[in-house]
């Protein structure tokens, strides 16, 4: 009978001055020996070394997932027995929450509100997938006369996991969970300006029992490492979270060895708030829609259109409530708004809101970078609020991933209709209304892979999460994932008792 192995590996100090690689279940440096400083946000400060995984380390990560899900035992165990190990995955997750959380905090200076509901989250995804791989199965299909046709669910080998530096942690765990929950073997690209959080990630999966191989973590840049997976015929699949033009590169690339691809990619989601709905409540759901994590969402509702009959109270209470956002120190809990990734990203956001200024729009609220006392090193930028654009401004139709918001006045459902689905993005949506009928025509008629009806969030372990158009293709943190992480294998058997000859030779 298979065992899972107790481990005797263990995840001390989860904070700590030096990261390296984790290939093949052990904690390595890179065999170029480079390293790279990665910084709190914040304030600017070097908190960490990284190890920085060469091509040769891509190398070896590739063959030693190949070979976990080739000869290892991991997808042969019985499905309880995986499960039970992410279980533990998520238990020790669970008894230092408080170690993880601040440590996404240093790396990503967002608030640790914001960081504490992520890792909240990416602990239930493990709980979640460990329950949902149990019921997940082939079916029995009808087939006429004396055959029987049986699907079997198998992994689809070797993923290669290229995730973004918004959630960090959170991304980690929506890629791992479903993909070792099938039995798959991974390789995780993180982020290279938020590597520390899914590195330990990778070391609790260890700690856990997860056999070696199985999981590997690959800090290093994208353009080299990343794309190193893209190309590598033993890798199976590409599961791939970040920007739309990365993404687009990727399927192309991936499409020289037809490896399966999903893409969560970018978004520019519209937030349509109707004149019959509760004020007071689509005031706050907004609000929390753009500058929750800063802006710095997928699925940030970043257009936001208010009914004509509503627009000046709802403005007058949404800019009010916007003013009195906390900017500042991301471990001090009455924080909003923590700090932006990078120099490179408030310069990104800073030039969009310009080139709205200089196309004649509005500031309403922010539209500028802002100074954090005791952070000056840090990377701050105001919540801000545009009006007075056109639809086609690079405002309305770019992603710009920071704390910035348009806004637009509709007169009905039609025309708010029309503005929602007017970009190349579909990820989420919102609907603030007390009226069934529209909420349910409006859902039906947005081109987006999520609408939220009343509702400030967009999703929870269970819920399908992906877009539409060009926000991508396929659904994380669901059931439907784990098809994704699957092949299914067709078998068809004749059980009649007369042999069959169907050439009649
Ligand atoms: P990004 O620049 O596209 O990078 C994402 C990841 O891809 C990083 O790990 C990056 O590595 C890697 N990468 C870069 N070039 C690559 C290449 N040529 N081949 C393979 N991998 C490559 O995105 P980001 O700036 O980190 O994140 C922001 C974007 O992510 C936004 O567009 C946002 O909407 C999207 N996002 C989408 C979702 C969703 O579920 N739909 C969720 C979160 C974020 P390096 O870090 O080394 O560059
Ligand atoms: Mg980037």
């Amino acid at each position: 009978m298979s065992k899972v192995k107790e481990s005797n590996f263990q995840v001390l100090d989860m904070k700590r001055e030096h990261y390296q690689l984790l290939i093949n279940g052990a904690r390595v440096d890179s065999t170029s020996g480079e390293t790279y400083e990665c910084k709190n946000p914040a304030t600017g400060e070097v908190i960490a070394h990284v190890a920085k995984a060469s091509l040769k380390d891509a190398e070896l990560a590739v063959k030693a997932a190949r070979h976990a899900f080739d000869h290892g035992k991991w997808r042969k165990l019985p499905v309880g027995k995986r499960a039970r190990v992410l279980n533990k995955i998520a238990g020790i997750m669970r008894a230092r929450f408080g170690e993880l959380v601040e440590l996404e905090v240093l790396n990503s200076g967002k608030s640790i509100g914001a960081a504490q509901g992520q890792v909240m989250q990416a602990i239930e995804d493990f709980e979640f997938y460990a329950g949902a791989i149990v019921g997940h199965r082939g079916s029995v299909n009808n087939v006429p006369g004396q055959f029987q046709n049986i699907t079997e669910k198998e992994p689809v080998g070797v993923c290669a996991q290229i995730i973004p530096w918004n959630y960090p942690m959170m991304m980690a765990a929506w890629k791992i969970a479903p993909a070792i929950a099938t039995g798959c073997s991974v390789i995780v690209k993180p982020a290279s300006l938020t590597p520390l959080t899914a590195i330990v990630l990778g070391e609790i999966c260890v700690e856990a029992g997860v056999p070696e191989g199985v999981v590997n973590i690959l800090p290093g840049s994208g353009g080299t490492i990343g794309n190193f997976l893209v190309e590598h015929e033993d890798v199976d699949k590409v599961a791939f979270t970040g920007s739309t033009p990365i993404g687009k590169n990727i399927m192309e690339t991936a499409s020289q060895t037809l490896k399966r691809v999903t893409l969560e990619l970018g978004g520019k989601s519209p937030n349509i708030v109707f004149e019959d709905c509760d004020v007071n409540a689509a005031v706050d759901g907004s609000l929390f829609g753009i500058f929750y994590n800063t802006g710095q969402s997928c699925e940030a509702r970043s257009r936001l259109y208010v009914h004509e009959d509503i627009y000046d109270e709802f403005m007058e209470k949404f800019v009010e409530k916007t003013s009195r956002l906390q900017v500042g120190d991301p471990f001090n809990k009455g924080t909003h708004i923590g700090s932006i990734i990078s120099e490179e990203q408030v310069n990104v956001i800073d030039g969009y809101v310009q080139s709205a200024i200089e196309e004649g729009a509005t500031i309403l609220a922010g539209g500028k970078k802002a100074t954090v006392a005791g952070f000056e090193g840090g990377y701050w930028y105001e919540p801000t609020i545009i009006t007075d654009v056109h639809h086609e401004m690079k405002v309305v139709q770019e992603e710009i991933f920071g704390p910035v918001v348009v806004v637009m006045k509709f007169k009905d459902e039609k025309e708010a209709i029309g503005l929602a689905n007017d970009t190349e993005y579909g990820l989420g949506s919102a609907i603030w209304t007390k009226d069934h009928g529209k909420a349910t025509r409006v859902s039906k008629s947005i081109q987006a892979g999520i609408v939220m009806v009343n509702c400030p969030f967009s999703a929870f372990p269970g819920t399908p999460f992906g877009g539409y158009k060009q926000s991508g293709f396929g659904r994380e943190l669901c059931i439907e994932t784990l098809d994704l992480y699957t092949e299914t294998k067709s078998i068809l058997s004749y059980y009649g008792g007369k042999p069959l000859n169907p050439f009649g030779l």
